[in-house]
C-alpha cells in the first residue's frame, strides 16, 4: 500500500469498516455483561434489525454462510439428489456433500448466469428432493418459474442468497422466495460481520427448529432433539453487524455510482458485455463483465494486463464447481451438460467495486479495459 511505500493495488473488493472508536462502546457492553455468545442481547438485536432492514419475517443468525447452508438442508431433511448450479462459489455444492446429498449440476441462463429453469426440469430424477439455486452476483433467479417447477414436482427450494443482501424485486425482498434463503456476511460480501451468515425463515416454527439445530439440537438444558451443529454467531460479530447496518445504505449508494460509471464507460467497448440489472433494488455486490471473442484480448490476457496495472480483478466463477476433483466425475459435471456455464466461466472477469474506490481508481480500471493496448 502507498503508506508503506509499496505499489498501490486496487483490490476487487475491500470491506467497509466503521471508525474503530465507534465499536468500542459495543465492546464495553460485552465486557460488562460477560455474555460472549449463546443468543445474547446483540444477537437478538441484530436478528430484529435485519428483519426490519431486509423486510423479511424471521432471521436465524449463523457463524458463517456455509454452516447456514448445511443447516438449511438439515432443517428441511433434504436427501438424495439436489439440482444446483456449477457457476457459483464452491460452498454451494460443498453444503450438499456435507449432508451426503448428490449435487446434480444443471446449466445456466446465458443472460443472467443463474440456473435455467428448463434445465432444472430436465435434470429431475426419482431421487431429486430439492433445488438449490444461487442469486448469482445478487441478480435474482427466475423465481417464479423455479417455484412452478418445484410445485409441479414436489421439490423444496433453498436459495443460496449469499450475494443477495438487500436485493428487492417488484414484490419485496428477494429473500422471501423458496422454502429458505441463506445469506453470507463474510468479509468480502456487501454486508459483513467479519464472518457470519443467516437463514431467512418464513415462519416462527421453522426459525425455532433452525435455532435448535445451530445449537447442537438443544431445546432446553437437558433435552437434545437432533444432531445439531455449533453454528452460532458470537456477540462480537452480532454487535459489529448492528454497527455495519448503520452505514450500509451509504455503502450501497457509493457502489451504485461505481456501477453506473462502469456501465457508461463500457457501453461502447466492443467485446465487453455487462450483465443487465433488472431487480427493483440492486446491491451492486460485484461488477462482472464477459470478455467476448470480439474483444482484442482473451479473458486471461485482460486479467494479467489488469494485474500489471495493480488492478486485482477476479475470475468469479472460474473454474466451475463441477471441475473440482470431488465433482468432476459426476455424470452431470460432463462438459456437454454445461456449455453455457463453461463459456461464462471462460469469459467472466469481476472488476473492482467497493465503497472505498476513488474516482481515480475507477478511471484506471476503465482505461485499462477500454484501451487494452495501453
Ligand atoms: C460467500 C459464499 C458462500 C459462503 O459463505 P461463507 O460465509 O463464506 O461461509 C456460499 N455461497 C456463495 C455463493 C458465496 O458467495
Amino acid at each position: 500500500m502507498s503508506a508503506s511505500g509499496k505499489a498501490r493495488f486496487i483490490p476487487v473488493t475491500q470491506p467497509a469498516l466503521p471508525p474503530l472508536e465507534d465499536f468500542i462502546p459495543y465492546l464495553q457492553q460485552i465486557w460488562d455483561s460477560r455474555q460472549l455468545t449463546n443468543s445474547g442481547p446483540f444477537h437478538a438485536q441484530l436478528e430484529r434489525a435485519l428483519c426490519d432492514y431486509l423486510g423479511v419475517p424471521h432471521v436465524a443468525l449463523f457463524a458463517n454462510g456455509t454452516l447456514a447452508l448445511v443447516t438449511a438442508l438439515q432443517a428441511l431433511r433434504i436427501t438424495g439428489e439436489v439440482i444446483t448450479t456449477p457457476y457459483s462459489f464452491v460452498a454451494t455444492a460443498h453444503s450438499l456433500l456435507w449432508n451426503g446429498i448428490t449435487p446434480v449440476f444443471a446449466d445456466i441462463d446465458p443472460l443472467t448466469l443463474n440456473l435455467d429453469p428448463a434445465r432444472i426440469e430436465a435434470a429431475i430424477t426419482p431421487q431429486t428432493t430439492a433445488i438449490m439455486p444461487v442469486h448469482c452476483y445478487g441478480h435474482p433467479c427466475d423465481v417464479e418459474r423455479i417455484q412452478a417447477v418445484a410445485e409441479r414436482q414436489g421439490l423444496k427450494v433453498i436459495y443460496d442468497a449469499a450475494h443477495a443482501f438487500g436485493v428487492r424485486d417488484g414484490g419485496g425482498s428477494v429473500l422471501r422466495h423458496g422454502d429458505l434463503s441463506v445469506l453470507s456476511f463474510h468479509a468480502t460480501k456487501v454486508f459483513n460481520t467479519f464472518e457470519g451468515g443467516a437463514i431467512v425463515c418464513p415462519d416462527a416454527d421453522t426459525k425455532q427448529h433452525i435455532d435448535h439445530l445451530k445449537n447442537f439440537g438443544f431445546v432446553d438444558e437437558t433435552t437434545v432433539v437432533a444432531p445439531g451443529i455449533n453454528g452460532k454467531m458470537s456477540e462480537i460479530n452480532a454487535a459489529f453487524g448492528l454497527l455495519q447496518l448503520r452505514d450500509i445504505d451509504a455503502a450501497l449508494v457509493r457502489r451504485e455510482a461505481v456501477d453506473a460509471r462502469y456501465r457508461a464507460a463500457f457501453a461502447g467497448t466492443r467485446g465487453i458485455v455487462c450483465l443487465p440489472v433488472r431487480e427493483a433494488r440492486a446491491n451492486y455486490a460485484y461488477f462482472p463483465v464477459l470478455v467476448r471473442p470480439d474483444y482484442p484480448l482473451r479473458r486471461d490476457a485482460l486479467f494479467e494486463r489488469l494485474r500489471t496495472h495493480g488492478i486485482l480483478a477476479r475470475r468469479y466463477f472460474y473454474p466451475l464447481i463441477s471441475d473440482f476433483p470431488m465433482y468432476h466425475d459426476m455424470p452431470s459435471a460432463a462438459a456437454d451438460n454445461l456449455p453455457v456455464a463453461r463459456a461464462a466461466s471462460e469469459q467472466v472477469i469481476c472488476l473492482p467495486i467497493h465503497p472505498a474506490l476513488t474516482e481515480a481508481d475507477v478511471e484506471a480500471v476503465i482505461a485499462c479495459v477500454t484501451d487494452p493496448a495501453r
